[in-house]
């Protein structure tokens, strides 16, 4: 009998539903346990909680709001190893990953902590004779956050951070292949003071993403995961009059200028491309030398370096990167791989067929490497979020900025050079939402916001910071004006005197 998990509604677990999917050990390849497919009925009861909660909570002042924040923030970091075992476990990325992937969630709890001083408004004293103008944030009352597998402890905590540490309830609906971390949050929230209610945690699939972009008395919707369905979410939740945001996939690309650091960056991309198994929306997936000399030095450099990476289960601290997240997904990948031979790539390291000793069994796939890949392929066009780099040869600078910009994709970018100049130009000309200079993850800090453009993003404000605040608030504005008089005739104000 597999262990099942359940919602967690008004503080405490709730199990309800016929319905259920499995949840795998990716190392093993094997079902560990069974994740409950919730629907409508399930959702209004998160709803009624959420409902019943939150006026109390918004009217709490934000410092209190913020001390539970500060608490969450101690017993996740006191609860670290726990929670990266368990996350390791579903996921399937090594611990030191998982670890990661909990400590920049953290970094948005930790931002959250500042809410008083991020919600104090603006006033102007004397915008007319006698009137005086301020605005102030508040919340939107409901909102819910629908996640993707990658990375199952940092992105509700992006969410549910910003939009309760702000005065809201919370509906998450987190992947359902790896839904305990999740669940362990919302326990641990519960723990460090939130009142019942506020963090509700429903698990589902299509059925439970549509009653959540239905309902009525959910204001806001903030979605991470593929294109196509952040595309729907978007549109779904919009013409129900939701504020959306709705984050999608990837193609990330590196570009290598002639003047580069090669072995700095065969460095920085064996970490980018193959680490998490690629697994991760910021992952640099495609390689774009500039001009055949570099591209070939790259090349030269970059095999050894892929055939050195070692793939284990994740809890072998040698391992560079662990099995992906289910067998459909790696046969999804390998269908990638195939692809890009047909339709011309050079196959260099090919990562199929690649089993573990004693883990036959686990979604593992080698690390795979494809040098002459074109613009025109499908296997560059689309996502492939697994261990495959494509290098895609650049005759110049100015290709290079183009490949990136014209990709239906915009999330990240980097480029490596010691040129200011030419970094100068192609941040100012290339259409992706973050760029990284010699940095090739650049996911922004807690304290600015996360966002890509084109298919990577839809919805017009980012995850966290300023402009997380910005999506669970709302601002109203007050013009005032006092009747005159109230300090002298008859009806006058009597000011207390000291005695
Ligand atoms: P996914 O789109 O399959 O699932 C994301 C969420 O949508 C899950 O909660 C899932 O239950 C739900 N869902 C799945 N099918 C649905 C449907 N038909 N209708 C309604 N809801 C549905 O994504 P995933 O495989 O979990 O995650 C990987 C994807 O997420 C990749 O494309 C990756 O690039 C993207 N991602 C993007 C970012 C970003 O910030 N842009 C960050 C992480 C991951």
């Amino acid at each position: 009998m597999l262990r099942s998990i359940d919602h967690f509604i008004g503080g405490s677990s709730f199990a309800s539903g016929e319905r259920q999917a499995e949840v795998f050990d990716p190392n093993q390849g094997q079902a560990q346990a069974q994740v409950r497919l919730g629907t409508a009925a399930d959702l209004q009861k998160a709803v009624d909680a959420a409902k019943a909660a939150q006026p109390a909570w918004a009217a709490t002042n934000p410092q209190r709001r913020a001390r539970v924040m500060f608490k969450f923030k101690e017993l996740v970091e006191a609860h670290m190893d726990e929670l990266a075992e368990l996350l390791s476990s579903e996921h399937g990325k090594v611990l030191a990953d998982s670890r990661g992937d909990v400590q920049r969630g953290l970094e948005v709890i930790e931002y959250a902590c500042g809410i008083p001083q991020a919600l104090k408004g603006e006033y102007t004293l004397g915008a007319g004779p006698g009137i005086d103008v301020y605005s102030a944030r508040q919340p939107l009352g409901i909102g819910a956050g629908i996640t993707p597998f990658n990375f199952p402890a940092m992105i509700p905590m992006w969410m549910f951070g910003m939009a309760i540490a702000a005065g809201n309830a919370f509906v998450l609906k987190p992947s359902e292949r790896d839904p305990s971390v999740p669940i362990r949050l919302a326990e641990l929230m519960t723990e460090a003071g939130l009142p019942d209610g506020i963090l509700n945690v429903v698990h589902g699939d299509k059925e439970m993403v549509d009653a959540i972009l239905d309902h009525p008395d959910i204001a806001a919707v903030s979605f991470v995961g593929s294109s196509d369905i952040a595309q729907y979410i978007y549109s779904r939740g919009t013409s129900n009059g939701k504020r959306v945001q709705a984050f999608g996939g990837a193609k990330n690309h590196g570009i290598v200028m002639p003047d580069a650091d090669l072995d700095q960056v065969v460095n920085d991309l064996t970490g980018a491309a193959f680490g998490s198994a690629g697994e991760r929306c910021m992952a640099l997936p495609v390689v774009v030398p500039v001009g055949d000399k570099t591209a070939d030095a790259l090349r030269e450099k970059l095999i050894p370096a892929i055939e050195a990476l070692r793939v284990g289960v994740s809890t072998d601290p040698e391992a560079h990167y662990g099995p992906v997240v289910s067998a459909a997904h790696r046969q999804r990948i390998e269908h990638y791989i195939q692809m890009c031979i047909d339709e011309g790539g050079e196959l260099v390291v090919d990562g199929r067929g690649f089993a573990l000793q004693g883990h036959e069994e686990g979604f593992f796939i080698g690390p795979t490497f494809f040098d002459h890949v074109k613009p025109s392929f499908k296997s560059y066009q689309d996502e492939i979020f697994g261990p495959v780099l494509q290098m895609v040869r650049a005759a110049d600078f100015d290709e290079a900025v183009r490949l990136p910009s014209e990709h239906d994709y915009g999330n990240g970018v980097a480029i490596f050079t010691r040129n200011g100049h030419a970094a100068r130009e192609f941040t100012a000309r290339v259409n992706v939402g973050m760029v990284g200079i010699n940095v090739p993850i650049p996911v922004p800090v807690s304290y600015h916001s996360f966002g890509g453009w084109k298919r990577s993003g839809f919805g017009d404000i980012g995850q966290y910071g300023q402009e997380g605040l910005r999506f669970w608030t709302k601002t109203k504005v007050v013009t005032q004006r006092w009747p005159d008089g109230s300090t002298t005739g008859e009806n006058a104000f009597v000011i207390p005197t000291m005695g």
